[in-house]
């Protein structure tokens, strides 16, 4: 290793060790500062991203760096926080995380106040601590030290702290679509001694079954064949029994998925098919749901199933996309009516889409990361994410991102909570991964 990057390293960790742990106390003065995504119908108090921007604004102000911020969605500002560029362009490394948190949920569960910051027992406790404000603290400081320091890089390290992961990634989809890339990136989201090098793409669909509308009193002429004229006319057919049929079929698909396709770092089976809601009715509104749901008298002409699918990381949406669809053309081929009546599929539902993330074993990165977490004594496991996190965003641009960050406990359920001593680790190692990939002028 260089020998510029080992002092360089070895003074911002005496530093880190010397001063007071501000990381850990920035942690938890963002969890003081309720942001829970506006998606989630909140109070416009909970609601406060903004006020968490600027406070990560101000603990970065003293350090000479390029701090801008944009709407990412209307009143939704991400934050971008940029050393100056020299160097290497192949040096430049981003920095991510998201600010915004999942609702408290019934306050009732929780043991201490959902927004309360406090330290206790070697843990901050809170809403969004693990998920990830920590991570979030954990960046600034590493970056907020490396500038105290006066040590000058040879890349360009960017800061992105994002609104909007909890609800499709809106926050860093824009700050990718503004061109603010690197050829690698830290996603900050829990990690602990783990290291997250993929994840699976997660597309949203929805699948519209049309049949013939109908006077229930005749749903018995489209079951049987009927000998009377008057009864073998136009039987209705039952969105409600093709849809049956359909989701029948969707699990045995599902299921040949899970058999036939794996990647080494993922879980068998984590290529799901999960059906999240079936509305049944009839008529079909310009919402695309069906118009009546309440009235059992009327045989249903319309199914509206919204899928859930998560696919593995080395596949691609074009491809993944491609094979549902010809599922979808030979169940309809199999029927008389949905031959001439296709079902239809509709992606990107609700605009959410993640693509998938496929960082290598072997990446630097994951091994200046690696060997960092080594020299303090930390053993690291690499790998796949189940969930998805905005690494999904960077990758489809070409960036390599790879997840590490603080560990905690009880992301998306009462009495979260992250590790100090984690906070503390982790902020020593993404110091030294800057000074690692970016080199030391
Ligand atoms: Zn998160």
């Amino acid at each position: 290793m260089h020998k510029r990057v080992e002092e360089a390293v070895a003074d911002v960790w005496s530093r880190l060790d010397a001063g007071p742990d501000r990381a850990v106390g920035l942690t938890s003065d963002l969890v003081r500062i309720p942001s829970v995504n506006p998606k989630f119908q909140v109070e416009p108090e909970e609601g406060l991203e903004r006020q968490v921007q600027e406070l990560i604004a101000g603990e970065l102000s003293g350090c000479g760096l390029d701090i801008r911020t944009f709407d990412a969605l209307p009143g939704r500002p991400n934050l971008l926080a940029e050393t100056e560029a020299s160097g290497s362009p192949e040096r430049g490394l981003i920095l991510c995380g998201h600010i915004d948190v999942v609702p408290v949920g019934d306050r009732r569960e929780w043991s201490y106040d959902p927004f309360c910051g406090d330290i206790r027992e070697g843990k901050v406790l809170g809403r969004g601590t693990m998920d990830m404000k920590a991570g979030m603290a954990c960046c600034v400081e590493a970056l907020r030290v490396i500038r105290e320091a006066g040590i000058r890089l040879q890349g360009k390290v960017a800061l992105h702290s994002v609104v909007d992961e909890e609800a499709g990634g809106f926050g860093a989809k824009a700050m990718v679509r503004a061109g603010h890339l690197a050829p690698a990136a830290i996603i900050a989201e829990p990690g602990g001694d783990e290291i997250f090098i993929s994840q699976g793409g997660l597309e949203w669909l929805r699948v519209t079954i049309r049949g013939r509308q109908g006077h229930s009193a005749y749903r018995f002429t489209g079951m049987y064949p009927q000998p009377y004229q008057e009864n073998r006319k136009a039987p209705p057919i039952s969105a409600a029994d093709m849809a049956t049929r359909f989701l029948s079929a969707l699990r045995d698909y599902e299921a040949a998925n899970a058999r036939v396709k794996s990647h080494p770092m993922m879980p068998p089976g984590i290529n799901h098919f999960g059906v999240g809601a079936v509305r049944i009715g009839a008529g079909l509104g310009a919402d695309g749901l069906p118009m009546i749901m309440t009235n059992p008298g009327i045989v249903p002409d319309v199914a509206v199933i919204d899928i859930d699918h998560k696919f593995m990381p080395h596949e691609t949406s074009a491809d993944i996309r491609a094979d549902f669809e010809r599922f979808v053309a030979h169940f309809c081929a199999t029927d008389p009516w949905l031959r001439e009546n296709p079902i239809e599929v509709k992606w990107d539902l609700y605009d959410l889409h993640f693509p998938p993330m496929n960082t290598s074993a072997d990446h630097p990165l994951v091994r200046i990361v690696t060997d960092r977490r080594a020299s303090l004594g930390k053993p690291t496991a690499l790998r796949g994410s189940i969930g998805v996190t905005d690494g999904a965003h960077y990758a489809v641009a070409g960036v390599h991102p790879i997840r590490y960050g603080p560990f905690g406990a009880n992301q998306h359920a009462a009495d979260e909570w992250a590790d100090v001593e984690s906070i503390k680790t982790t902020t020593k190692v993404l110091a030294a991964a800057i000074l690692d990939w970016c080199g030391v002028a």
